[in-house]
């Protein structure tokens, strides 16, 4: 027997939530966990809708503080990817 429509709001234990739909949405989340979140989602419809709701909102209306912590944390990471690529750059470049 199975049931043809789960209820709307029939979140799993190892579903999203709000924050991390968001954290999705915004790309800010460790590549791994948002792929984790996008499988999820993609095989589950209560949390594909709440995905795309969370998408949309998000493109709609950020509200400010998230949006200077949003930037926030893209500075931090592109701080690390700079020191990253130097540090890179330092270790395959070879002094003559
Ligand atoms: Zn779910």
């Amino acid at each position: 027997m199975e049931l043809k429509a789960a209820p709307a709001a029939a979140i799993g234990p190892d579903s999203p939530r709000t924050q991390e739909r968001f954290g999705v949405a915004a790309g800010i989340l460790p590549a791994e966990q948002a792929e984790k979140y996008a499988q999820h989602a993609a095989a589950r419809d209560h949390c594909s809708s709440l995905l795309g709701t969370a998408v949309e909102d998000f493109a709609d209306d950020i509200i400010e503080e998230e949006s200077e912590l949003l930037s926030r944390l893209k500075s931090v990471e592109s701080d690390w990817q700079l020191r990253m690529a130097a540090r890179l750059r330092e270790s395959v470049t070879k002094p003559r």
